[in-house]
């Protein structure tokens, strides 16, 4: 029993910590937490992400071809083709390859672009982003930080609170319904 109680509490600590960092998600857990410095929880290495690593023949036979392509060659669907693009209920939108949560629907809204945009992951360690060249004007691109599958692009033209805007692709993403406050 003592050895058990060792490895829930870190547990438990890492849980609120990332609920703090995330914001939403986590509220329940979050209210729980003792009145510690939330503005500045640090850094959460508890939770750190297990990596998710395949082969791209091992991708490509278990993914459908159209997320395939999104996820695993970098491609983009066209705009306003997407199902999550008008996807207005509260819940969390998570890797269509790994499932990790992303993002939230508190922070998605409507940029007009055709893609379906958010204005922050559910927490930073969510995603990795990458310098991208494949065009003349530098980008930078959005990959699943647990499994690298490619999601979209970040740029700078978002609403406040971060003035970001993740433009997403549909196919990259699944939607799950979750009641939220
Ligand atoms: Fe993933």
């Amino acid at each position: 029993m003592r050895v058990k109680r060792i490895m829930i509490v870190p547990t438990l600590l890492a849980v609120i910590a990332g609920g703090a960092a995330g914001g939403s998600l986590f509220a329940a857990v979050n209210d729980k937490k003792p009145t510690a410095n939330v503005s500045n929880p640090g850094p959460d290495k508890a939770d750190k992400i297990v990596k998710i690593v395949k082969t791209d023949a091992e991708w490509k036979k278990i993914l459908p071809p159209d997320v395939y392509e999104i996820t695993r060659k970098a491609g983009t669907e066209p705009a306003f083709s997407g199902k999550l693009l008008n996807n207005h209920q509260a819940g969390v939108y998570v890797c269509a390859d790994c499932g990790l949560p992303i993002f939230s629907s508190k922070t998605k809204f409507h940029s007009g672009t055709g893609w379906p945009s958010f204005w922050a992951p559910i927490n930073k360690d969510r995603i990795i982003e990458r310098v991208d060249n494949s065009l003349p004007e530098q980008r930078t691109e959005v990959v699943c930080a647990r499994c690298g599958a490619h999601l979209g692009h970040v740029f700078n033209d978002g609403p406040p609170p971060t003035h970001l805007r993740f433009c997403m692709n549909s196919l990259a993403l699944k939607f799950i319904k979750r009641k939220q406050k």
